[in-house]
């Protein structure tokens, strides 16, 4: 098995447009992040279900297709180089401590993820 993950302050579970914007805000106020999602892709449903249609009801766009509103999401997320960890579904969280600190561990089918408690 691989070792576990590093901490992180921050594990985001979907990497649709709430967790891509969750990932961009937690980089501008200083916060370690990462994304975990089941889907191959970013996006969530605009992604997976609806690239090709627009959306009318995002603030500043008239219309925006859903693909390339993803788009920008992704690229305002990742300018502070979260990791995103695609094609992994999240199956648990554990609770445990670590040195006498308190932790949570995400555990997917493929990993275990460890993220610093409040
Ligand atoms: C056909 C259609 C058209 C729509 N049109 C519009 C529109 O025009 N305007 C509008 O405002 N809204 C629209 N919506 C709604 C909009 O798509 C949703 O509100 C939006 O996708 C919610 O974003 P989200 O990031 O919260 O969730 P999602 O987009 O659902 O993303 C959640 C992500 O979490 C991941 N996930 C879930 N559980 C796990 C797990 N256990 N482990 C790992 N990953 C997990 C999923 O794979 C997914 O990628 C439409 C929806 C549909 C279906």
């Amino acid at each position: 098995m691989k070792p576990m993950q590093d901490v992180k302050d921050i594990t985001i579970i979907g990497a649709g447009p709430t967790g891509l914007f969750g990932a961009f805000y937690a980089g501008m106020r200083g916060a370690s992040c990462r994304l975990i999602d089941n889907l191959d892709q970013v996006g969530g449903q605009l992604t997976a279900l609806y690239p090709e249609k627009y959306i009318f009801d995002v603030a500043g766009f008239p219309k925006v297709l859903a693909k390339d509103l993803v788009k920008g999401m992704a690229e305002q997320a990742f300018q502070f180089k979260q990791p995103v960890h695609l094609g992994e579904k999240v199956l648990d969280l554990q609770h445990g401590s670590e040195d006498g600190q308190p932790r949570f561990t995400i555990v997917t089918e493929r990993d275990a993820y460890r993220r610093a408690a409040c």
